[in-house]
């Protein structure tokens, strides 16, 4: 596989600042933060986008929401409200090809998106 920006976080070969972590999902804070809570979800499996994944990801992809929702509370968002986003492929600016929930919060938000 080619150098992965998240395998090398999630290894702990690159440093991140980890707010949650279990045996299948960890999350970290965006080195480039879009709103004052703005946060990773992220599989330890490489998945590369929405398109790669399967049938046997379902439980996966469910945990990361079920994460999300946890640490959008941890962080003091859930009741204010948060926005989470996966983007796919050029069209949507995705940047790093390890698929990941952005969960943005902290402050209100514009609709349509950028
Ligand atoms: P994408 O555009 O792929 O959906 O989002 C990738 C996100 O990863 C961006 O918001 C970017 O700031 C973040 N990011 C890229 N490299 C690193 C890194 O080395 N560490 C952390 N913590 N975030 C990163
Ligand atoms: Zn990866």
């Amino acid at each position: 596989m080619q150098e992965c920006v998240f395998c090398n976080i999630i290894s702990k070969k690159t440093p991140a600042e980890f707010v949650y972590e279990n045996e299948r999902v960890v999350a970290f804070r965006d080195i480039n933060p879009q709103a004052p809570v703005h946060i990773l979800i992220v599989p330890r499996k490489h998945i590369a986008t929405t398109n790669d994944v399967g049938e046997a990801d379902k439980d996966l992809i469910g945990e990361m929401i079920l994460v999300a929702k946890q640490i959008a509370q941890q962080e003091g968002v859930a009741d204010s409200g948060y926005r989470l986003v996966m983007n796919c492929n050029e069209n949507s600016g995705q940047e790093i090809y390890h698929l990941h929930l952005h969960l943005l919060g902290g402050r209100r938000m514009t609709w349509p998106p950028g």
